[in-house]
């Protein structure tokens, strides 16, 4: 068994047969409510002025809707979407190529902008705020700038990691919205929601049941879902209820608040190897073999949501309810010092 299911699924993106699972309009985009009246303000207005839309940038950990909302604008804006990722746009070339062939209203979707590298980053700044590219021909005595007039696009940045942007870049962006875990009942809604596309029959409170333990992110609830359809489908049950959901979460090791394996051991080793720290991200990620990009994007979010984790200027810290969760006392620190 995979024990760290529901990160193993954070890291892969969903497969292109999973596709109808997204939601098409802001209608059926579940939760988010803000940021869905903004959008409903901020699109609108540009229809009625027939004009293109602002730059917008969405940020958030994975799995929270970055991609299906850019794919929403596209949807309502009736134009085209070209998709990249920052860490794919190696070369300045390889961005002339894609702003170049942008038309008018077209968004460019830049997953991953944080990963962009400076260079590129550069040729960007003209490119949002004027429309146009200032590239360099040739090198040494015949190198030459060209400026290249483009197509009035938008550009959707997503990112898990807003605070690594640069204030140039980030000020760029017209439209700038975080998203936030969904509550148990927004996913419960999403869950029942996939379960009807998936032709799958699931009770309120089966649906609820695994709404909880999806660490507030609909893309683990979806997967978590068609795991425990797998599940009741192995074992011939024709309705997903709370037993059975029960069931065939226990079997993933994932407990009643969504954490897995993997948030269990970060948060026993800070307990257990650092007296509940503080101690370096650095020092965590090594001990326990995983990235430190991967730790503070796709553990760490929700463990500081739920108040289990505290980040400190010296380190990590686990809190009294992240040691009461684990079945372990609290350490009267004020008590040491005396
Ligand atoms: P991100 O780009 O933030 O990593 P995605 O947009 O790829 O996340 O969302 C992951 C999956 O979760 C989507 O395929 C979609 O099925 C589902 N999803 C995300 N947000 C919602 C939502 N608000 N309502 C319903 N389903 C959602």
């Amino acid at each position: 068994m995979d024990e760290n299911f529901i990160h193993s699924s954070l890291k892969t993106e969903d497969k292109p047969f999973e596709l109808p699972l997204r939601p098409i309009s802001l209608e059926e985009f579940v939760g988010q409510k803000n940021i869905k009246e903004r959008l409903h303000i901020f699109i609108g207005a540009a229809k009625k002025r027939n004009d293109s839309l602002g730059h917008m940038l969405f940020s958030g950990p994975p799995g929270l809707g970055k991609t299906t909302i850019a794919n929403i604008i596209a949807k309502t804006m009736n134009t085209n979407i070209v998709v990249t990722s920052g860490p794919i746009v190696e070369k300045p070339g390889d961005l002339a190529g894609v702003l170049t062939s942008l038309k008018d209203g077209d968004i460019l979707f830049i997953d991953e902008i944080h990963r962009l590298n400076k260079a590129i980053e550069e040729y960007l700044y003209p490119a949002m705020e004027d429309f146009t590219l200032d590239l360099l021909i040739d090198s040494g005595p015949n190198a030459r700038g060209v400026s290249v007039k483009l197509n009035k696009f938008t550009l959707i940045g997503a990112t898990t990691r807003s605070g690594l942007l640069s204030s140039p870049l980030r000020s760029r962006f017209l439209f700038n919205a975080r998203l936030d875990f969904y509550t148990p009942k927004d996913l419960q809604q999403i869950i029942t929601r996939s379960a009807k596309i998936l032709n799958v029959r699931i009770d309120s409170f089966g649906a609820n049941t695994i709404a909880k333990r999806s660490r507030g992110t609909p893309r683990i609830a979806n997967n978590l879902l068609k795991w425990v359809r797998d599940y009741a489908q192995m074992n011939h049950k024709k309705i997903i209820d709370k037993e059975v959901a029960n069931l065939a979460l226990k079997m993933l090791s994932i407990d009643e608040i969504g954490l897995d394996e993997m948030d269990k051991k970060i948060i026993s080793l800070i307990i257990d190897n650092f007296a509940g720290g503080p101690v370096g991200i650095k020092t965590i990620g090594v001990a326990l073999g995983e990235e430190q990009t991967t730790l503070e994007e796709v553990y760490e979010p929700y463990l500081i949501m739920l108040g289990f984790i505290k980040r400190t200027p010296r380190g990590r810290e686990v809190t009294k309810i992240a040691y009461e969760h684990m079945g372990k006392i609290f350490p009267n620190k004020l008590g040491e010092l005396k």
